[in-house]
């Protein structure tokens, strides 16, 4: 026989469990009742035992009496409201505000997650224990609502972290509770809840807790604003909040570039339809903190943070045609082709079904109608089928074998989705690189307004020099004459000669619009702007052996090994050494103005090799390093000044540094040295 005190910690133990799995993990293990039996021997051991009850008891859940009066409660940090962009024209313009904030070279990675629906909160834990739940209020000062907090199972009333934290979170009622919560209510001739926003709001300051737990409410928490000196990043502090047992929405996406927060946002999307909760957006934030420090905020809102709006309309359409698309890399993309159908403000007649693996999900076949949504007024997608209209005849859409476009076998491979979790799924590629789907749509590329902003020359007059065999490669187009342009169908002498000046402009680009342009795998714009000043010149790009090469992209802040492989990669290949080289022979391309260079600082004068294992990530040592005014060297050489040795420094550095005179210092040697500080002399 356990004494009682066993036993309570044990029902204690279980109870929580329960609830964990029951609210957080949506997987319990029991029935209502049976956890209904556990929670009355608890409150029977209590009664007998009153010793043995304390504030974190799940019995303490409910104090059992009404609020005397709300207290106000002053928020550690104010909650600000985000600002909201409903295109991607202002999503394009946030990135760039945050790329115009960010020190010169630094690029900033992204998480974006659903937009939950509900009242804001804030909790506090301190000692392990949940102290304090407050309303969002004016956002400087909010009421007391812990009582009512403490009464929502899925919000554990302790965690394992003893320090202070603050939470933030959404109060929330998931869809399917909402249904059971109305159809109570109309059984007591209650109005039901038009949304479970409305239920959720006004039950979080509710003056009775015992009102509030008739409420099914759930909370997700998905900010730490104090206490997130614990982690480095946003994205961190997430999985330590998951980690910590608390209810987290568990559904971030990490997103190195623009485009990638394009697509996480499409794909919440997508699958917001199948959120146990409403989600009427995606939120997007800088996941450095550091970089959230520098970027700030505006009177109103964090200039880290945007909220995307999903347009709510949705049209229905029949799908004429699946056809498919070569991309500028050989990737085959199968596209609806729809009856026109008004969506949003525009026609829309095109709906991209990405790859092989989302059709054969939805099962879209050709003469079914279909649900179209715009992702976020981005790309219209195709969400489902409606089957009631479905034609017996009609088969499954299969990928085809050979390239549409230019007859090659196509080749398959697994690649990696959006979302790791989600396994692989199949890219289909045309192999072909003289495939002239291919070609077209990179020279479209090359001419769009973020590479080398060719104007007048739209993809259809691509594909006519293509096809006319007058356009092999980007360069061909600084060889066209106004005559080969004027003979083209539908073109006067008049536009011929505009689309020359617009391509022989274009020869006053600055590199980095050429490096954009070639459309190098991993390349964007920034890294091809990095990549540019280290090169300063086509020519010098050209020039450089591989390791010299490999070595100035090392150089680059948030140049990782596989942005370097690309780069390296396309530079060594044949065919594009060759392009670039006629390129550089038609004297395509001003050079890159270097990088701002640092030339006042404590570090003016001093180079370092940085190495090993350090307390931060070495692409962020280096930029405080070059901000400072110190030369990163990628090894040790003649004339490095410094070694920085974290853990598990390699001999051959140690040696090398003992060759070339260069001091060895650690970690801590090097903040002092950043602060302006000195070392002492060596002994
Ligand atoms: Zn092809």
């Amino acid at each position: 026989m356990p004494s009682p005190a066993e036993r309570h910690a044990a029902l204690v133990h279980e109870i929580e469990a329960q609830n964990y799995r029951y609210y957080v993990l949506d997987d319990a293990t029991l029935s209502d009742a049976e956890f209904d039996a556990l929670m009355r021997e608890l409150r029977e051991i209590e009664a007998k035992h009153p010793e043995l009850s304390s504030p974190d008891s799940p019995t303490q859940r409910v104090a059992g009496e009404a609020r005397p009066f709300a207290t106000k409660v002053k928020h550690a940090v104010r909650m600000f409201s985000l600002d909201n962009a409903y295109s991607l024209d202002e999503m394009k313009e946030f990135a760039r505000r945050v790329d115009d904030g960010l020190p010169n070279g630094a690029t900033a990675t992204f998480t974006v997650e659903p937009k939950l629906d509900g009242a804001s909160v804030e909790v506090v834990y301190d000692g392990g224990a949940l102290v304090q739940a407050s309303t969002r209020g004016d956002g400087e000062i909010g009421e007391d609502i812990t009582v009512n907090v403490r009464t929502i199972r899925g919000v554990p009333l302790t965690i394992p972290h003893r320090g202070k934290i603050t939470l933030r979170g959404e109060v929330l009622i998931f869809r399917k509770d909402l249904e059971t919560l109305n159809t109570a209510r109309l059984a007591e001739g209650l109005e039901p809840f038009a949304n479970p926003r409305n239920a959720a709001a006004g039950a979080v300051r509710m003056l009775d807790a015992r009102e509030v737990r008739r409420r099914p409410l759930r909370a997700l928490f998905y900010q730490l604003v104090e206490g997130p000196t614990l982690h480095k990043t946003h994205g961190e502090s997430l999985r330590w909040m998951a980690d910590q047992g608390l209810p987290t929405h568990r559904r971030e996406a990490s997103c190195a570039t623009f485009d990638e927060v394009v697509q996480a946002i499409a794909a919440i999307d997508r699958a917001r339809e199948s959120y146990p909760y409403e989600t009427d957006g995606a939120v997007v934030k800088v996941d450095a903190y550091r970089q959230q420090d520098i970027l700030g905020f505006t009177s109103k809102f964090p200039k880290w943070a945007i909220a995307f709006k999903f347009a709510a309309e949705r049209a229905r359409t029949l799908v004429r045609e699946i056809i498919v698309q070569v991309g500028r890399t050989g990737t085959l993309t199968p596209v609806a082709v729809l009856d026109p159908v008004e969506l949003g403000g525009t026609t829309v007649s095109r709906a991209s079904l990405h790859n092989a693996d989302l059709i054969a999900a939805l099962d879209v076949r050709v003469g079914d109608y279909v649900f179209i949504q715009k992702a976020g007024e981005i790309i219209p997608q195709v969400i489902n089928v409606d089957p009631s209209e479905r034609h017996q005849e009609s088969a499954p859409f299969v990928m085809p074998e050979r390239c549409p476009a230019c007859g090659t076998r196509v080749i398959s491979r697994l690649r990696e989705t959006e979302r790791p979790e989600l396994g692989t799924e199949a890219a289909v590629r045309c192999p072909n690189r003289v495939c002239p789907a291919q070609v077209k749509a990179a020279i479209f590329y090359f001419t769009r307004r973020f590479a080398m902003d060719i104007d007048h020359l739209g993809i259809a007059l691509v594909e006519q020099l293509v096809d006319g065999a007058m356009v092999k490669d980007v360069a061909d187009l600084y060889t066209l004459t106004l005559e080969q342009i004027a003979d083209l169908e539908r073109m006067g002498t008049k536009s011929a000669a505009s689309v020359i000046e617009s391509i022989q402009a274009s020869r006053e680009r600055t590199l980095d619009r050429l490096v954009c342009g070639l459309g190098i795998p991993q390349i964007g714009q920034v890294a091809a702007r990095q990549v540019a000043e280290q090169a300063g010149t086509l020519e010098t790009m050209l020039a450089w052996s591989e390791s010299e090469l490999r070595e100035h992209l090392g150089a680059i802040r948030g140049f990782g090994p596989k942005m370097i492989d690309s780069v390296v990669q396309y530079v060594s290949d044949p065919a594009n050494r060759a392009l670039m080289e006629k390129l550089r022979a038609l004297g395509v391309g001003r050079p890159q103005p270097r990088a701002e260079v640092v030339t006042e600082g404590p570090l003016v004068g001093a180079s370092f090799c940085v190495t090993g294992v350090l307390s931060r990530k070495r692409e962020d040592i280096h930029a405080e390093l070059r901000a400072k005014g110190a030369v990163i060297h990628e090894s040790v050489k003649k004339g490095t000044t410094y070694l920085v040795a974290g853990d598990k420094t390699g001999k051959t550095k140690l040696d090398q540094a003992k060759k070339h005179g260069t001091r060895v210092i650690t970690e801590p040697e090097m903040e002092t040295l950043i602060k302006g500080g000195t070392l002492p002399a060596i002994a």
